[in-house]
């Protein structure tokens, strides 16, 4: 007997995109059920320290900031269902979605948050001094290396942005590069060149992050020639890894919704709105570019009241069981 959970609005993904869908789209009276993950809670609650989230004068805690973001979620009507979403089908609504322990999602609108993952490279002591000097995000953790020593490897956009970045917290600054040119645009190229606190090493790959002794966190970067294998030390207390991000889409190759070449979901600009009536995406998963919590909020609020207006003007059936301004039961289980 398979379980079947049927709503107006489903939303995959509880980090702050999904979870602002869910405070949207229970106030709407849609609802929502919000199905977890295998991150309930979403990226920021493998971080400690949230200083640019507004609200809070005070230094909160990423985890404590995604319980109260659920806490509220569910106060006004949302449901969580700690599952993890292996296929969809968007051929036809309703759409359907099935969880990895076989339940079926039967949806009117669906609201993508899956969020993005930063690339690792993988290298010895980049995951034991993750928090201790390792990072993957400068807007988030580039305050905590106020006057010290910092490093980021990659070429592209992100890279050169955060180090121009961390120039605001840290007077040197080292990008680290595994070939001899780099493939950010011309224009942060040139800003990156002209920074007297920034100073760039060619053709040098991470060989592993130095831990220092007893506490002291990251203390250095072995680094391998990419050309001879000659090996040297760059002296950091900070290393940023940017060497891109992976969307969370694996699961919609195919579906026909519409991904971009790095397989980011493609939105209409200035809207949540994919190509799919009915589909909507928002946070890290359509976003290559701001990659915030804030902003995550901000389009996941967009994508509530996108869907709301959808299902208005889509003149769906309204549950003979909704009694006005009181919403159905959002999970109608049965088994099929
Ligand atoms: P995510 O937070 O990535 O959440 C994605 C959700 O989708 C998760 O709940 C996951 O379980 C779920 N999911 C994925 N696949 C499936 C599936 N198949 N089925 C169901 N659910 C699924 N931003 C700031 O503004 N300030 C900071 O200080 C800050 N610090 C950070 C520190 C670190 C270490 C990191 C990694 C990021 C930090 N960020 C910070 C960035 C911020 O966390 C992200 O921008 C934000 O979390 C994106 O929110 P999201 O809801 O789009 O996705
Ligand atoms: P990216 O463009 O894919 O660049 C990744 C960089 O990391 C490349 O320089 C790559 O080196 C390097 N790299 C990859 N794997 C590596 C490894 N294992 N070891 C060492 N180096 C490695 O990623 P991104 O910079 O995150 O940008 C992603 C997308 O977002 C791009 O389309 C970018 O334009 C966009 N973006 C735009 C803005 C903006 O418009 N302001 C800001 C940020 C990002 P190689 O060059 O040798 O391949």
């Amino acid at each position: 007997m398979t379980a079947v959970h049927s709503t107006r609005m489903l939303i995959l993904g509880s980090g702050p995109a999904g979870l602002s869908a869910a405070i949207y789209g229970a106030r709407a009276g849609l609802a929502p059920i919000v199905v977890q993950g295998l991150q309930p809670g979403g990226q920021l609650t493998i971080t400690t320290d949230v200083e640019n989230y507004p609200g809070f004068r005070d230094v909160i805690q990423g985890p404590w900031l995604m319980e109260e973001m659920q806490a509220q979620a569910e106060h006004v009507g949302a449901t969580m269902v700690w599952d993890t979403i292996v296929e969809v089908d968007l051929s036809e609504r309703p759409f359907r979605l099935k969880g990895d322990g076989g339940t079926v999602y039967v949806c009117d609108t669906l609201v993508i948050a899956t969020g993005a993952q930063a690339k690792w490279l993988g290298a010895p002591g980049e995951a034991e001094l993750g928090g201790k000097g390792v990072s993957a995000c400068a807007t988030c953790d580039g305050f905590f290396y106020r006057g010290k020593r910092v490093a980021v490897i990659g070429g592209g956009n992100t890279a050169v942005e955060e180090a121009l970045y961390l120039t605001n917290h840290s007077h040197e600054v080292t990008l680290i590069h595994r070939r001899d040119s780099l493939r950010a645009e011309k224009i942060l190229q040139e800003r990156l060149f002209k920074h007297p606190n920034i100073k760039v090493i060619w053709n040098k790959q991470v060989a592993r992050f130095i831990e220092g002794e007893g506490a002291a966190g990251l203390v250095a970067i072995e680094l391998e020639d990419t050309r001879d294998g000659s090996i040297s030390q760059v002296a950091v207390e900070g290393g940023f890894v940017a060497i891109g991000h992976s969307p969370a889409t694996e699961l919609f190759k195919g579906s026909g919704l519409t991904l971009d070449k790095e397989g980011y979901i493609t939105v209409r600009a200035g809207t949540s709105l994919t190509n799919i009536p009915g589909v909507f995406a928002c946070g890290d998963v359509a976003d290559k570019v701001y990659r915030q919590a804030v902003t995550a909020a901000g389009t996941g609020c967009m994508a509530a009241l996108d869907a709301e207006r959808f299902l208005q003007a889509a003149d769906f059936p309204v549950p003979e069981d909704e009694v006005a301004g009181h919403p159905i039961d959002p999970a109608i289980e049965h088994a099929e």
